[in-house]
């Protein structure tokens, strides 16, 4: 990974007393290092990477302190790590983004939670939920019940976060049972500061290492029959140490309203928004000041009967304000109350959507109409028109652009390796018309989206070529599995390649090797070249230096096997048809290799740099397209997509359409060049070369050309 995080390394050296300026997901790093973690594991994706990013880069510091740093190839490896805090006391923590992370990691999370930890074991879980989600709807909550364990969800603020996470440490070991975190969009990328502390050395780590190896105990064999005491365990001993815990500590929040009658229960990563809207309201200040009485739940599994049999009985009516489906919260809240006998009535998804992220704009609505239904008067005295101005403001925006902004799907970067490799599958599906193509987790599941409008299915990362096996069995044309490599080395490798040699089955998969798991933030895979060979291969923009996935391939038994360099357009197509139409009727992998663009482009800019400055000879690439010649059919757009392709008016009179038009963020891929040889398409690109501090023969020839065109015109 080339992106820099040199300060935030910095930031996690910080002792006693010093101010912590960062965002959310950091200050979670800094967390975990002042409560003596021995090993941090985990899987990248939005939200949580930065915090194994920084981790791995700070790789000389976590020496010094004696902790173990995992970069994971999946989820399921990263929360077996947590095995280690089964036999030893020590701390260890993980990360990734939920659910889909969750659902990979599951198997071993089953199995933990059924033996319990000795050690505090911590799961940081991104729940990428809601508006600017990657991925489908679900919750972590289901899978927090099924295998119990601890669900925390603290209010975002820094100090609330740093200080859960410490007290999840506390939580796990005392009741013997690990602890998920989970932490929204929103909440990992709030910036804030707090006070640190000093990081603690673990008293066992890379250091400090044990020198007896733990006993044998068939207790905590998650097997039968130890499995069935250790369903007794959870339910009849950790749980209740686990609410005794929650309550004397008071993670929870009860804030005491002057309102009478009606309380609100919210999941602590909701009070923001919360506090928003009720100051809208005119119900609270921005510090939490609130009219209305809430209950804060930092800890939403377990819930503690107590805590909320004294908070309910003072009213009436409460409104458990819980995000996304199915309502657990207010399912066993409701439970309790009623077995309880408390006459107040539990309001929840009547009032607010069952499905969507709870902003203020949606928060404020399901609390307005509840305190109304309760308030007849509350109309009179509080900003009711709240969602009305919202609409009336994104109406003045409307009007303001003239006209609504058109959608904008997400797309490859300018120059991305992947793009050429849908140009050719686009040109092939010209000529042997429509293939059912599966795609996957990854950038190239940008290519689902206009131009490209590639794909039938994605069933999770690295299952592309799992997920065609049915499709193959009944297809006429073979269908296609495209997956990324950072999917191949995810899942890919086994549950698709094995799989389908296993079956000694027909079908072709596509790996878009770029190098990187590029859509979490280009990190290293295990065929990543070393940075050296990077720096060789600046010029080339080739990631297969060491032919790894080849050589797994080939170690497995995949016969038919052909690697191919996505800019070569014609190349591509060749080695598509090639293998839609031959004979050979077992797996066909082909590799499609290139560099991911936006790593290249970072690697490269250092180097244009110190170039430049050294006044050395410097050429730049670029790509353009010649007005008079262009015809504005825009069949090149169609093609590829590239941001900085794009159109302009004509100052042709005579041209009604707008023409073709290349910016100056064009990177030089050569896309443009290769599409308009292999779809035959007008020939009005151009290619220049950019020639800073050229040398003395391109000055004498530039001299010479102006010469010429001098005289000519
Ligand atoms: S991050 Fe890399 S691989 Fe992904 S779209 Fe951008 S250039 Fe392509
Ligand atoms: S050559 Fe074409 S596809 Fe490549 S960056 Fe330039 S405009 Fe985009």
């Amino acid at each position: 990974m080339e992106r820099s995080f040199k300060k935030e390394v910095e930031a996690l050296k910080l002792g006693d007393g010093d101010l912590f300026e960062g965002e959310g997901i950091l200050a979670v790093t800094k967390a975990l290092l002042q409560s003596g973690v021995s090993y941090v594991g985990g899987y990248q994706g939005s939200p949580v990477s930065n915090l194994l990013d920084v981790m791995v880069q700070a790789k000389d510091y976590m020496e010094e302190l004696g902790v173990h740093v995992e970069a994971c190839t999946n989820e399921s490896s990263a929360a077996a790590m947590l095995g280690a805090s089964i036999n030893y006391p020590v701390r260890g923590a993980v990360t990734w983004k939920s659910i889909v992370g969750t659902n990979v990691a599951s198997d071993a999370l089953s199995h933990l939670s059924s033996v319990g930890v000795l050690g505090g074991a911590l799961i940081i879980i991104g729940e990428d939920y809601g508006e600017g989600s990657s991925i489908i709807q679900e919750r972590t909550h289901g899978v927090a019940l099924k295998s119990t364990i601890w669900l925390l969800d603290p209010k975002p603020n820094l100090e609330t976060i740093v200080n859960t996470v410490q007290k999840a440490f506390e939580l796990s070991e005392l009741s013997h049972t690990p602890v998920m975190m989970q932490l929204r969009i929103r909440t990992c990328h709030l910036q804030g500061k707090f006070y640190t502390k000093n990081n603690k050395k673990p008293n066992i780590s890379t250091i400090n290492k044990v020198k007896e190896v733990a006993p044998h105990n068939y207790d905590l064999i998650a097997h039968p029959p130890s499995t069935y005491a250790q369903e007794e365990l959870k339910y009849g001993e950790r749980i209740d140490l686990a609410k005794r815990y929650i309550l004397e500590n008071s993670l929870n929040e009860i804030h005491q309203g002057s309102i009478q009658n009606i309380g609100l229960v919210v999941q602590g990563g909701l009070y923001n928004n919360l506090i928003s809207a009720l100051k809208e309201m005119s119900l609270s200040d921005e510090t939490g000041n609130s009219k209305i009485s809430i209950y804060i739940l930092n800890i939403v599994h377990p819930l503690v009967p107590e805590e909320i049999e004294n908070y309910a009985k003072k009213f009436k009516g409460l409104l458990i304000i819980e995000e996304g489906q199915p309502p657990y919260i207010e399912q066993e809240i409701g439970l309790l109350i009623q077995k309880l006998k408390i006459p107040v009535d539990i309001r929840g998804k009547d009032i607010l959507p069952m499905a969507g992220e709870y902003t203020s704009e949606v928060i404020h609505k399901g609390v307005f109409s509840f305190i109304s239904e309760y308030d007849k008067s509350f109309k009179n005295f509080s900003n009711k028109n709240y969602n009305t101005e919202v609409e009336a403001l994104k109406e003045d925006a409307l009007n303001l652009l003239g006209s609504a902004v058109p959608p904008r799907p997400p797309g490859f970067c300018t120059g991305c390796p992947e793009r050429p490799f849908f140009s050719a599958l686009k040109m092939i599906e010209k000529d042997v018309g429509k293939i059912h193509v599966s795609t996957d987790i990854g950038c190239h599941s940008f290519a689902t989206f206009a131009p490209f409008s590639f794909g039938q299915s994605i069933l999770g990362y690295g299952m592309s070529l799992a997920a065609s096996a049915g499709v193959q069995s009944f297809s006429d044309k073979r269908p296609i599995a495209i997956m990324g490599d950072g999917g191949f080395w995810h899942n890919g490798l086994l549950s698709g390649v094995a799989s389908r040699l296993l079956n000694n089955s027909d079908g072709i998969l596509v790996i878009l090797q770029n190098g990187y798991t590029s859509a979490t933030g280009t990190q290293d895979l295990i065929s990543t070249p070393e940075s050296e060979q990077r720096q060789l291969a600046a010029s080339s923009s080739s990631t297969n230096t060491d032919k790894t996935i080849e050589k797994a391939l080939k170690g497995l038994g995949v016969e038919w096997l052909k690697t191919v360099h996505t800019y070569e357009v014609g190349s591509v197509k060749k080695v598509i048809f090639e293998a839609l139409s031959s004979n050979f009727k077992g797996l066909k992998v082909i590799i499609a290799e290139g560099e991911c663009q936006l790593e290249r482009q970072r690697r490269l800019k250092p180097i244009k740099y110190k170039t430049l400055k050294d006044k050395k000879r410097f050429v730049k690439v670029r790509y353009g397209v010649d007005e008079d010649t262009c015809t504005g059919d825009h069949s090149c757009i169609r093609l590829s997509g590239c941001p900085t392709l794009t159109v302009k008016p004509s100052n042709d009179p005579l041209k009604s359409d707008p023409i073709a038009y290349v910016t100056d963020g064009c990177v030089g891929c050569g896309l443009c060049g290769e599409n308009a040889i292999e779809a035959t398409l007008c020939p009005s690109f151009w290619k220049a070369k950019i020639i800073t501090n050229p040398n003395i023969t391109e000055r004498v020839l530039n001299w010479m050309r102006k010469k010429v065109i001098g005289v000519l015109s």
